[in-house]
Order: C-alpha cells, then structure tokens, then sequence
C-alpha cells in the first residue's frame, strides 16, 4: 500500500517511520522497516499501526542510512507479522516491499519450493526475494530488472541487499512509485507527501520502468533495459 526509502549520509530509520506515517490516510493493516548498515541487517514488522511497529523498536531506531519501509493493505494472506512486508528470501540478504498483487506468484512459488525455496508466509509478495536470490549474480539492478519481466500483475517494488549496501532499485508497473532527488541522499515512495519535507525534486516512473539509487546517483531504464533520460519534476504544492 505505502512504500518509502532512504539512501545518504543520515540515519534512515527516522525518515522510513515518519514517511509511513505522511501515507497512513490511505489505510493499512501492518508496517514494516528494513535498514542496512554496512553488513548489517535489521527487519522490523508488525501487524496493526505504526504506533506498534514503534513500542516494537523500543525507541532504538536501527542504525544505517540505507533502508525501505512499507504499510500493507493485505491481498494475499491474512494481516499478520509474518505476512507484513518488508520480505526476504531464505538467506536473508534480499529485502523486498511490494505494493500491488502478483498474479502468477502460485506458479513461481511451485517451481521455487522444486528448488529447494522455503517459504515463510502466505504472501503473493515473497516470490520475488527468493526470485532475486535465485538468479543473482553479484549485480542486483541487473538481477531485479530479469525478475521484473518475469512477474504478471501491478507492482512498485523497493530492493536492497546487504551484499550491495550501496543502492536501492526501484521498479514499477502498475502502482505509483516517486524517486525523491536530494543532496548526496536520494528517496523513493509511493506518493509525493512522504518526501515532501525533504525535497521538491522528483522523478514519476512510468510504468515499466526502473531506478538504481545510490547516495549520488539515479540510473533510470526500462524493463528492456533501455536507457530513460527523464525530467526532474518540481512539486510547487505542500501536502
Ligand atoms: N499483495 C501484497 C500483499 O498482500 C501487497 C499488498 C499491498 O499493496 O500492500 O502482501
């Protein structure tokens, strides 16, 4: 339902809640944190309110300044903390959140339990992890846009990995997704309130495209792998 994530020199954590919150007018069930520093690993998800994903942190913010963070609206599988996002895939280096619905993740998730894929919940969502660590390589924009054409239905997508802790990749079809411009920091979220406070500066995917993230730096291409030059959009209201 709700996607936010931070790239740059500052704590990410602050900016994942906070931004959750700037989405919670268009409903949830559950919410989710994952934020890396360097080889370092933190998921945080519950279901229910942000307040609750908040008394779960106990007040220690995760440290790291590379994360996503997501409030879910569930389609597939009930509201629970298992099912909340953000999803990993059995090793867990490969963090997903997903807004959308996967329509052919029952043929996926088969042919990934025949080679040796265990599955943690019930979400059509948790294909795409596995799918990620099935097929990588050592270069995850690479890796993500072959998983991308692989998946029927609507998705915005937010990747990282803590063996690349350096970049997020974003990807969209079908569901909004912004990537918020800053300096030596970048964002992505699935609408404009959630970084308005930071910057003004944003790009609008279309659909079929994708954006690898770095703290300096925003590559944008097509699904095909077509490179896309793109206007920087100014947002000239307040939310
Ligand atoms: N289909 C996914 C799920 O049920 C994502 C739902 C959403 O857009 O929040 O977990």
């Amino acid at each position: 339902c709700g996607i936010v994530g931070y790239i740059g020199d500052k704590m990410a954590a602050p900016f994942l809640i906070d931004g959750l919150k700037k989405l919670e007018y268009r409903g949830y069930d559950s919410a989710g944190i994952a934020v890396i520093d360097s080889a370092d690993l933190k998921v945080v998800k519950s279901e229910g309110k942000i307040k609750i994903l908040e008394e779960k942190l106990q007040g220690e913010l995760p440290k790291g300044s590379l994360g996503i963070g997501h409030t879910r609206w569930a389609t597939h599988g009930k509201p629970s903390d298992v099912n909340a996002h953000p999803h990993e895939d059995c090793t867990g280096d490969f963090i997903v959140v997903h807004n959308g619905i996967i329509e052919n993740y029952l043929e996926i998730k088969e042919w990934l339990e025949e080679q040796g894929h265990k599955f943690k919940s019930e979400t059509d969502t948790e294909v795409i992890p596995h799918l990620i660590e099935h097929y990588y390589d050592g270069d995850l924009f690479e890796t993500v846009k072959k998983v991308v054409n692989m998946l029927k239905g609507s998705f915005a997508l937010g990747v990282i990995t803590k063996r690349e802790p350096d970049c997020i990749i974003a990807a969209r079809k079908s569901s909004p997704l912004i990537v918020g411009i800053g300096e030596g920091e970048n964002y992505i979220a699935s609408d404009i309130p959630a970084i308005l406070q930071h910057t003004r500066k944003v790009y609008i995917l279309e659909d079929e495209e994708m954006a690898k993230i770095t703290k300096e730096n925003i590559e944008l291409c097509k699904f095909n792998g077509e490179k896309v030059e793109k206007e920087v959009f100014e947002v000239k209201w307040d939310a």
